[in-house]
């Protein structure tokens, strides 16, 4: 699930992770995302810090909350928040990823989060200890793969 208000990105996001071998549904922002989670119950979730009507953080809030939601990998990227900012991570976000990211280290970061599969969160819950660096994208969810 890809969710980018410039569907160029969206569309090179999705390439990139049909060619790794993943589903991927796309979504515009981040109350749909949140929308098409519930629907698609995805395996991972990447979502931008910076969408509008529901950010990366109210995202992961809103799914930490969520009943079946609650256990989803997700993995937060942005381009504006300082490295020593965890308000992710307390929102309950596996990782958290400062852009610019190249494709394959996103892909692989996203591997991590399916292979981790559902789990519960802490705020001391370190599912990725290396943030990776990654590059524009508003929203990523990942089925299978
Ligand atoms: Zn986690």
């Amino acid at each position: 699930m890809i969710a980018d208000d410039d569907p160029d990105i969206r569309e090179l996001l999705s390439i990139t992770f049909i060619r790794a071998g993943f589903t991927v549904v796309a979504a515009a922002d981040g109350r749909a995302a949140l929308r098409a989670a519930e629907q698609q119950l995805p395996d991972a979730v990447l979502a931008d810090m910076d969408m509008p009507g529901l950010t990366g953080e109210r995202l992961c809030l809103a799914m930490r909350a969520h009943p079946r939601l609650r256990t989803v990998p997700m993995a937060v990227l942005s381009g504006t928040l300082y490295p020593q900012d965890s308000r992710c991570q307390r929102a309950g976000a596996c990782m958290v990823m400062l852009e610019p990211v190249a494709n394959k280290d996103l892909v692989t970061a996203i591997k991590h989060l399916v292979a981790t599969g559902p789990h519960g969160h802490r705020p001391d819950h370190e599912c990725c200890a290396t943030p990776a660096r990654l590059r524009p994208a508003e929203f990523l969810a990942v089925t299978g793969g």
